[in-house]
């Protein structure tokens, strides 16, 4: 399983739409200061269902949407395509293409889509929970983040541990049958 594309379309400074074609290996981005290299981290992060606009490194979730620049106005939402190649089957799905959307609007509502069909964001988060993308982002070390995960507390060093074990799937699970 390896990441494949990411096309964003109003998201941050992205306000054309925009694909990178990545490969299996490693990516680097390369660019100057501001030019949009964290945001593309950011997009990632987001289409994968952050709900922490400080995550984002925004005051609020609509700051995610293309605010506008001397040139061109603002745009009413914004829309990341994360695109993953499950050849080896990693994902618990029959489509060798994963496709996960979520588009935004101003009012802060978001919609999500696995392979272009509406989904909820826990459905997503079920898809993903063995394959060590999750929903907390460890797999997401922004700049200045690896002090916070080396000093973590034990109990937040046991969440990452059980996430990359694939439990975490299964203690959500628990605690949303206890809660019905
Ligand atoms: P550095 O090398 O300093 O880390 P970077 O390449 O990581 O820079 P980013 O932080 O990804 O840069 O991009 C910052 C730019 O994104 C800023 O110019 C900022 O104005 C722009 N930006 C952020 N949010 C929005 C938005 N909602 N609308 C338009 N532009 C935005
Ligand atoms: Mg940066």
């Amino acid at each position: 399983m390896h990441l494949k594309s990411l096309t964003v379309k109003g998201f941050k400074s992205f306000a054309s739409a925009t694909t990178l074609r990545l490969e299996p290996g490693i990516t680097c981005v390369v660019g100057p200061n501001g030019s949009g290299k964290s945001n593309v981290v950011d997009a990632i992060a987001w289409v994968l269902g952050e709900q922490g606009a400080k995550a984002l490194r925004g005051g609020k979730m609509e700051d995610v949407i293309f605010a506008g620049t001397a040139g061109r106005a603002p745009l009413g939402r914004a829309e990341v395509t994360l695109t993953i190649d499950n050849n080896d089957g990693a994902l618990p799905i029959d489509y060798t293409e994963v496709s996960i959307t979520r588009r935004m609007f101003r009012d802060g509502a978001s919609e999500y889509e696995i392979n272009g069909s509406s989904c909820r964001l826990l459905d997503i988060q079920e898809l993903l929970s063995d394959s060590g993308i999750g929903r907390e982002m460890h797999i997401i070390v922004g700049q200045g983040r690896l002090d916070a995960m080396l000093h973590a507390k034990p109990e937040d060093r046991r969440s990452f541990i059980e996430e990359a074990a694939g439990v975490l799937k299964h203690r959500k699970r628990k605690e949303k049958a206890i809660r019905k």
